[in-house]
């Protein structure tokens, strides 16, 4: 299948489309690189560089690959960054969305695959949250996500254009040996952690130890990057049934604490941590209820221990200390 993968050169879309071009598919790649790395983009798929906010130049990208389908990760990606700057997700995150679906109306691209959040459900009051918990968006950033599916709700009924939206929950491990996490600055607990391991910081701040939790400090869904690209394989092929919403995690939680010391086992390094004050906006528990995706899917998380998803997250990072820095 001819697929267009915006933001194919980030951390979760470049693990996408490895996946994807190991699958037979034709992928072209369209990224702004402000974020991504044209290195982390695997050699069979057809690079574009290009911004989503011009829309006639995304018209024009449509027009000349003729994709049958479209996955959207391009965005800006963090709750504390998009309530210091709003205007970044509720204009931006949602304006680049929106031109990317007008130009899927006007090519005849009828398949949509969208990268959404569990920030849609702020701070629940049901664990494991189901698709049925109440859409409360956390931040600017779940907002910018629900305004786009709600865009691809119209469309469908207008257009019929047939979407999945994925929420993710944690996002984390590699697509070990080549393609892992490299942010800039890096805000995730995973990547930082190891990057205390590796000696390139000196401690852990954990956020908080004071939540109404097991351990007292927050507790998160980490889903595997490469058990979230199967769940786009297998959406894509579902879109044949109509559109669908899914919440996407592994259905485990994991707190601030279990991680660093998972971390300490699979790297059999120090790694120093010390408690801090907590970040705003953080729920003390988000936790995904898969069995949506499992039943109707079939979709089941290979990596769902933590030690295997943070096994191969120290792969790439002993790999690539400085991310994908050498190669490009
Ligand atoms: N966290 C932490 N110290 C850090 C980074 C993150 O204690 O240096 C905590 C954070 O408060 C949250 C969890 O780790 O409870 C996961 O945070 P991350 O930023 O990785 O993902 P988020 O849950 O915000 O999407």
């Amino acid at each position: 299948m001819r697929i267009l993968v915006t933001g194919g050169a980030g951390y979760i879309g470049s693990a996408v489309v490895q996946e994807l071009v190991e699958a037979g598919n034709e992928v072209t790649v369209l990224d702004n690189l402000s974020q991504g790395h044209r290195a982390a983009v695997p050699e069979p798929a057809t690079f574009v560089q290009g911004d989503l906010r011009d829309r006639s130049f995304v018209e024009q990208v449509l027009a000349d690959r003729r994709p049958e389908a479209i996955m959207h990760f391009a965005s800006h990606t963090l709750v504390g960054e998009s309530m210091e700057d709003p205007f970044l997700y509720l204009d931006d995150n949602v304006r680049c969305g929106v031109n990317l679906m007008r130009a899927a109306v006007n090519n005849d691209v009828d398949r949509f695959i969208l990268s959404s959040t569990a920030n849609l459900f702020g701070t629940p009051d049901r664990i494991p949250i189901d698709e049925e918990a109440p859409v409360e968006p956390g931040s600017p950033y779940g907002e910018s996500k629900f305004m786009l599916e709600r865009v691809l709700h119209w469309l469908d009924e207008i257009h019929g254009l047939r979407y999945a939206s994925l929420r993710y929950f944690n996002a984390a491990g590699a697509a070990a040996p080549h393609r892992g996490e490299d942010h800039d600055p890096e805000t995730h607990l995973i990547p930082i952690v190891l990057q205390v391991a590796l000696g390139q910081r000196e401690k852990i701040v954990i956020f908080g130890d004071e939540y109404d939790t097991p351990d007292g400090t927050c507790v998160r869904d980490f889903i595997h990057v490469l058990d979230l690209a199967q769940a786009h394989i297998l959406a894509l092929r579902a879109l044949e049934d109509g559109s669908r919403v899914y919440n996407l995690g592994n259905g485990k939680g994991f707190s601030v604490r279990e991680v660093i010391d998972a971390a300490r086992r699979v790297t059999g390094r120090d790694i120093p941590a010390e408690v801090g004050d907590p970040r705003p906006g953080d729920p003390a528990v988000l936790i995904a209820s898969n069995e949506k995706i499992r039943n109707e899917l079939g979709w089941t998380p290979e990596y769902d221990s933590l030690e295997a998803i943070i096994e191969s997250a120290w792969q790439w990072h002993r790999r690539h200390p400085n991310g994908y820095e050498s190669s490009e």
